[in-house]
This record gives structure tokens, C-alpha cells and sequence, in this order.
């Protein structure tokens, strides 16, 4: 075998033992904040693979590896579990979890989420799921019906790093999802007129067919003000909060009741 294979399989190898003793893996939860307030309204979970010798292994490797062999269903599982089990202990705020192609076209889907919420007596409107912009014009059948019996169940779907996948936008039009997400390439060029441009676009687009609009990759003050001006609904980035621990969300969001309850 040459090297690069060697290192693949290996990781594969790695990653399969660390979905059986669970302990390598971490749910990291980004606050997503109201544009024009200081509070948290939501939570997107994001996976952490702390690899015993590698260390961090970024979600943007191991997740399509977790597809390509067949495991991504369990990593899914294991996600929504600990999403749930937080959002039992911290009402009043929403969740956002990330699902792969391959989750959404899988069969036994909905049920999975749908038992999930049951288990820990979550209200199925608390939840969010973001998918690809790909995978939410791609018509495929499976898909399309695990969409439509969630939604028709109460939960929300959302349209991750919108404006990346080349669809135009009279055909992301078609499509029945409760939000968009604009990539943060957009959010960088925000101080440039034409980009500016694009996502007045897109906020207007989202808000004429009643979706609501959240900016990722909000780093500084400048393009969290900018997008409160075109009217965009939340802002999600390091300048508001990385992703924190579910102890650090508990304490944030104990910090903020503390505040408004001294009325500041
Ligand atoms: P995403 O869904 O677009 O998640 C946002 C990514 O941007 C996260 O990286 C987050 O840490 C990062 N980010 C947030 N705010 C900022 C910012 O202000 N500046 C910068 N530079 N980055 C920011 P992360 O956690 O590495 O996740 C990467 C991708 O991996 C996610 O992109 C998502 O597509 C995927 N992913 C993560 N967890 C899961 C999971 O549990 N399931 C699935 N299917 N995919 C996941
Ligand atoms: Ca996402
Ligand atoms: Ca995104």
C-alpha cells in the first residue's frame, strides 16, 4: 500500500474503534444569536473527533469519511442524543443540527428523530436541521419525503452555506425550507459593495417566501451591523461566540438570566 492509503485506512480504522467506545467524541455547540440582541436564541451542534494521537481531526475530514463507510448514521445518532439531552436541561432556547446527504436519504430517518425528541420529551419545534443546498434541490425521492414527514411534524429545516452551490436562486425558490444560512464567503465580503449586494439579495429573496435569515461567520462588529441593516434575522460567528461546551452553553446562558434579571 503507498502512504496515503495507509494513512486512510488507518484513520478509517481509527475512527470506527472510536465510534464503538464513544469516549474520543465531543458535541461542541455554537450559540446563534438574535441580529439585534445580545441574547442566544439557538444552538448549532458541531462534532469533535479528539483523536488519541492526532488530536483534533476537523469535522470537514472525518464526517465524509464517516460516509464514504457507512458509519455516518451512528456519528448522527450520537449527535442528536447529546443535543437533546442539552436542550432537556436548557429551555427556552433551539437547537440546529447538521445532517449529511446520506442520513436525510436514509429510510428509517425520521423515526430516528422522531424518537429521539419522544425520549427526552423534546417539542419537535425546538429542532432545526441544516442540510445542503445540493441536497434540498436535488429532487431525490427518499429525501423528499423524509423532509416533508418531519416538517409536517413540527420540526425546521434550513439551507446550510447558501449561496455556495451554484443553484440559482429561482430554483432555490421551489424548495420548502424555514431558513437560509448565508455562507460566511459572503459575510467576509460584506465591506465590498457587490457582495453587499448579493445578500440584500438574498435576505429580500428569503423574506418574500416567508424564510428567515441567519449570517455565518460573523467575526467583527462591522459585519454584524451591516447585516442588521439589511434586515437579516440572526448572526451566528466568533465575534458573538465560538462553539462551547454544553457546561459552557449552561453557563452562558445562566450568565444572561442572572443579567436581565438585574435588569441590565
Ligand atoms: P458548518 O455547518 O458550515 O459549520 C460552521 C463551521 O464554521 C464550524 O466549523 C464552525 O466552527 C465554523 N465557524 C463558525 N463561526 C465562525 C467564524 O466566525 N469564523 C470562522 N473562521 N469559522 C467559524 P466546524 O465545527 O469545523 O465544522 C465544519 C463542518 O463540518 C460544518 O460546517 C458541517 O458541515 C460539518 N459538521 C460538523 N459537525 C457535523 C455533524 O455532526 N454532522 C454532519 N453531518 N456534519 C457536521
Ligand atoms: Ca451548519
Ligand atoms: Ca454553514
Amino acid at each position: 500500500m503507498d502512504e496515503p492509503l495507509r494513512t486512510r485506512r488507518k484513520l478509517e480504522h481509527d475512527l470506527r474503534e472510536a465510534l464503538d467506545t464513544k469516549t474520543q467524541f465531543e458535541v461542541a455547540y455554537q450559540p446563534v444569536y438574535s441580529a439585534d440582541s445580545d441574547r442566544p436564541c439557538s444552538l448549532e451542534a458541531l462534532s469533535r473527533w479528539n483523536h488519541p494521537t492526532l488530536g483534533f481531526v476537523p469535522p470537514d475530514v472525518f464526517i465524509p469519511l464517516a460516509e464514504e463507510i457507512g458509519i455516518i448514521n451512528a456519528i448522527g445518532t450520537m449527535v442528536l442524543e447529546d443535543a437533546c439531552g442539552l436542550l432537556a436541561q436548557v429551555p427556552g432556547i433551539d437547537m440546529a443540527i447538521n445532517a449529511s446527504a446520506v442520513e436525510i436519504g436514509t429510510s428509517g430517518y425520521p423515526l430516528r428523530v422522531m424518537s429521539t425528541l419522544a425520549k427526552w420529551k423534546i417539542d419537535p419545534k425546538r429542532l432545526e436541521i441544516e442540510i445542503t443546498e445540493s441536497l434540498a434541490i436535488s429532487g431525490e425521492e427518499q429525501t423528499a419525503r423524509n423532509i416533508e414527514v418531519l416538517r409536517a411534524a413540527g420540526i425546521r429545516f434550513a439551507i446550510d452555506d447558501f449561496g455556495t452551490g451554484y443553484s440559482s436562486f429561482s430554483r432555490v425558490q421551489n424548495v420548502t425550507v424555514d431558513r437560509i444560512k448565508i455562507d460566511k464567503s459572503f459575510t467576509d465580503g460584506l465591506h465590498e459593495s457587490r457582495s453587499r449586494a448579493l445578500v440584500e439579495a438574498m435576505i429580500n429573496m428569503a423574506r418574500a417566501h416567508g424564510m428567515k435569515t441567519t449570517a455565518e461567520g460573523v467575526e467583527t462588529i462591522e459585519q454584524r451591523e451591516a447585516l442588521r441593516s439589511l434586515g437579516c434575522d440572526n448572526v451566528q460567528g466568533y465575534l458573538m461566540s465560538r462553539p462551547i461546551s454544553s457546561e459552557g452553553v449552561k453557563r452562558l446562558l445562566a450568565a444572561g438570566e442572572r443579567r436581565s434579571k438585574s435588569g441590565n
